[in-house]
């Protein structure tokens, strides 16, 4: 009897404990299913889906090797299933676990009508299964991160299965059908060239051995915007070309200081998860009270802040370090990690706009926009999630940009900048911003704004 394969952010062949499962029991069918009605508002964004577009390509390319297919649909992907095994007889849907709330629900929903089977595999450990001396889950980074260490003990990846076909197939869409490419207008050039040649499970590999080079001095360079000194591994993760555990696996021999802050990065993807898993709406609301609509300079409360808004978004910000950032996410769908806590940042305190509008920003135009990561990473930045963080802690664009040393990184995205010196490049005088963008706002004059908003509304 054939075995249904359903792929989501988990399109690879090796350590795919689903797609393995499933070989085991018959020939195989996998399928993938574009569904923009089960996550409704949080349907995929505009760079996801481009990505998401050349992962399925590479995914198709490596399921041929094994003179396999990939069943393309669209739709309701509960009733899409649903039909599939009323096509071919298959009683059994295999599927590798994730945690988006929409999914737990839809896995729930699936379970009355098919025999569903979920599998682990796209965490270093599952979600909610680290826990506490009393069994409780973790809310605070540190200990979480202390107590995944400790629980592992290195991964037995699976091999690419061999997988059997079924007698006949059933239709599918072409990739194409799914519209998946912007057209009019294209936008996608520079995500072209960036990422170029870069899709699919073999390239993500070829470009973490190349990163390996390097690792050593990840602890000390990753910081650094105008360093190529990070993995740029996160799209690839995000919809599971590769898994966090062949990553830990791979790296191997190398075991200094570099590699294992890299496996603590790693970490904070299972932890993002595991607070989502915890907190289904982490990612929608602030987890601490005081921080609703009445907080924020919200847009809908007049034009000024709406154009501030886009300002932000358009790199217009007259801050050199956060115009580098958001131009470096427009044209690439990628911004480095440093720049963007700075920019994040600069959203929510230097402009008092909630961080949940940065955060619907980040999931249009991020190819790695990942629902946990995102929300987790925007409620750190702006200090209304679980940890200690801070609103009152405020960044100076100014002096990170001179600390993690952006000049070059700033040459490179704001050309209009590109013949300053340093300092000046940090923070042009009026008389050499040229065509460069009026500061929104003074950094002293923001931080007195944020903090007596915060006093306000403290007391
Ligand atoms: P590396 O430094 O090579 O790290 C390796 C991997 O570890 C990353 O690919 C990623 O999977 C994981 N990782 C590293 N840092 C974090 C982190 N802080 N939180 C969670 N996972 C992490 N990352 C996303 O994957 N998707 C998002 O939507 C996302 N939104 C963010 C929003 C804000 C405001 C901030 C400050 C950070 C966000 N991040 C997000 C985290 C981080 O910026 C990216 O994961 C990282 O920059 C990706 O680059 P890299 O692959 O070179 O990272």
């Amino acid at each position: 009897e054939p075995q249904i394969v359903w792929l989501r952010r988990d399109l690879r062949l090796t350590d795919q404990a689903a797609l393995t499962s499933a070989a085991q029991a018959g020939p195989v069918i996998p399928v993938f299913i574009l569904d923009d009605e089960t996550p409704a508002d949080r349907r995929m964004g505009g760079a996801s889906r481009w990505w998401l577009h050349h992962a399925l390509e590479a995914l198709q390319s490596d399921l041929a090797r094994h003179h396999s297919q990939l069943v393309i649909r669209r739709g309701n992907a509960v009733e899409e299933l649903c039909k599939l095994a009323g096509e071919t007889g298959a009683k059994t849907v295999h599927a590798l676990r994730h945690y988006e709330p929409w999914w737990r629900r839809a896995h729930g929903k699936l379970k009355d009508r098919l025999d569903l089977q979920l599998h682990d595999g796209n965490y270093l450990l599952p979600p909610g299964t680290v826990t506490t001396g009393s069994g409780t889950p973790y809310k605070i980074f540190t200990p979480f991160k202390n107590a995944t260490f400790d629980a592992i003990d290195g991964f037995d990846i699976l091999p690419e299965p061999s997988l059997s076909s079924p007698d006949s197939w059933p239709d599918s869409l072409s990739l194409d059908d799914l519209d998946l490419l912007p057209t009019r207008p294209d936008w996608a050039g520079g995500l072209r060239d960036y990422w170029s040649g870069l899709h699919g499970t073999a390239a993500a590999i070829d470009r973490f051995d190349e990163f390996l080079e390097v690792i050593a001095g990840y602890s000390d360079d990753r910081n650094l915007p105008s360093v190529d000194a990070t993995s740029r591994l996160s799209p690839h993760l995000h919809f599971g070309e590769v898994s966090p555990r062949m990553l830990w696996e791979r790296i191997g021999r190398h075991t200094g200081q570099g590699a294992r802050m890299f496996r603590a990065e790693l970490v904070w993807r299972d932890y993002a998860a595991n607070l989502v898993c915890q907190f289904p709406d982490y990612s929608e609301k602030p987890y601490r009270d005081g921080y609703d609509e009445n907080f924020w300079r919200n847009p809908n409360r007049g034009h000024v802040i709406e154009e501030e808004l886009q300002a932000w978004q358009q790199g217009r910000t007259g801050y050199p370090i956060v115009d580098a950032g958001m131009r470096q996410l427009w044209a690439t769908g990628w911004m480095h990690n440093r720049v963007r806590m700075i920019a994040a940042s600069f959203l929510v305190k230097h402009l008092l706009i909630d961080w949940r509008h940065g955060e619907e920003w980040f999931w249009d135009t991020l190819v790695d926009a990942d629902y946990a990561s995102n929300g987790t990473n925007w409620q750190w930045v702006s200090g209304t999630g679980v940890d200690s963080n801070m609103f009152v802690r405020i960044m100076a664009p100014l002096s990170q940009s001179e600390k993690f040393d952006a000049a070059g990184y700033i040459r490179e995205w704001v050309p209009e900048l590109a013949d300053l010196d340093e300092p000046y490049i940090h923070d042009p005088p009026d008389h050499l911003r040229g065509d460069y963008a009026a500061r929104l706002i003074g950094h002293r004059e923001a931080r007195e704004r944020a903090l007596q908003n915060y006093r306000a509304h403290k007391d």
